[in-house]
């Protein structure tokens, strides 16, 4: 526990210090295609965060940065839900696909619709280095592409996947953006879970305030870079919760309980309204069309829909 307080204290000392410095300079990234100035969207998953624990929590003292810092900046969809499995591989492969993805959580399984990498790339003529999947669970590989014969490897994420503490996992999301310079990013803090499995109530909600404060440093960081800044999404969210009290408490999840099903999901970014909260009920499925919006492709087979109420209103009509 010191050991993590330490190394965050020096990431924020370190964060701090290069943004005083000079700014890294670009790869030299000959097959990139994509125009610098492309939208570019970055999701973060707090894997096995319950909504109670974050934003449901009336206190909110595990998500100071999160609910105090960031949500006025953005807009909280507080009826947010994981309607299908609720577990990691499935609920991560139903953001990154729009269709309720029943696939093994081994890490087995692939999905047999496109992710948002594959429309991605495909759409874009992006190379590998374009998308990316950084998480502490090697298993979500599964992932990174799906079984549709019209996409598949060719189009899927670069992946930084290795068993790794969030602090690990933050530190590799960092280089890849100021390496890579990714146009559309899924980062997966694992530990959360992990905690949670080991049913230390006191370990689960201090991961979550390290995570809590990983997210601020994501966002601060993508203001700093010019390649991010004023043209960067950025979305937090679950793969799943947990158990609520009724349903066995805080130490797993898997079915259809509230506590399992009910997750947190904030955007932030240039066309998304500041302080806002939609109340609406939104699934994991609809973040693959909403997110697919933003960086200008079509998730053909995406089920879910585009989440309007998180964005600016477009002006209509003559007026002064
Ligand atoms: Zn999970
Ligand atoms: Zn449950």
């Amino acid at each position: 526990m010191a050991r993590s307080l330490r190394h965050l204290v020096l990431i924020i000392a370190a964060f701090t210090l290069s943004c005083d410095s000079q700014p890294i300079p670009p790869s030299s990234k000959s097959a990139q295609t994509v125009a610098t100035q492309e939208p570019r969207v970055v999701v973060l998953v707090i894997d096995g965060i319950r909504y109670q624990d974050s934003f449901g929590d009336p206190s909110h003292v595990h998500v100071d940065g999160m609910w105090n810092v960031l949500r006025p900046q953005g807009t909280l969809c507080s009826n947010f839900r994981n309607l299908g499995w609720t577990l990691t591989n499935p609920g991560h492969g139903t953001i990154l696909t729009g269709v309720w993805q029943l696939i093994a959580n081994d890490g087995s399984q692939r999905p047999a619709e496109p992710t948002l990498f594959e429309y991605y790339r495909q759409e874009k003529s992006a190379p590998a280095a374009d998308v990316l999947l950084v998480s502490g669970k090697p298993k979500l590989d599964a992932v990174a592409y799906s079984l549709d014969p019209s996409y598949g490897a060719a189009f899927g994420a670069t992946v930084d996947l290795e068993n790794a503490s969030d602090l690990e996992t933050y530190d590799a999301l960092i280089s890849r953006l100021q390496t890579d310079q990714p146009h559309f990013v899924m980062a997966s803090f694992s530990q959360v879970d992990q905690k949670g499995h080991a049913g230390v109530w006191g370990d689960y909600v201090r991961q979550i305030e390290v995570v809590d404060s990983l997210a601020v440093l994501t966002w601060n960081y993508l203001q700093s870079d010019p390649q991010y800044a004023g043209r960067t999404t950025m979305f937090i969210t679950a793969d799943h919760g947990r158990h609520d009290d009724a349903h066995g408490g805080f130490q797993n999840h898997g079915d259809t309980c509230d506590g399992c099903t009910h997750i947190p999901c904030i955007a932030l970014g240039p066309n998304i309204r500041a302080g806002h909260e939609v109340t609406t009920l939104y699934t994991q499925r609809d973040l693959c069309t909403t997110v697919g919006s933003i960086l200008g492709v079509a998730t053909t087979e995406s089920q879910g829909v585009r989440i309007n109420e998180i964005f600016v209103p477009v002006q209509t009509g003559v007026g002064d």
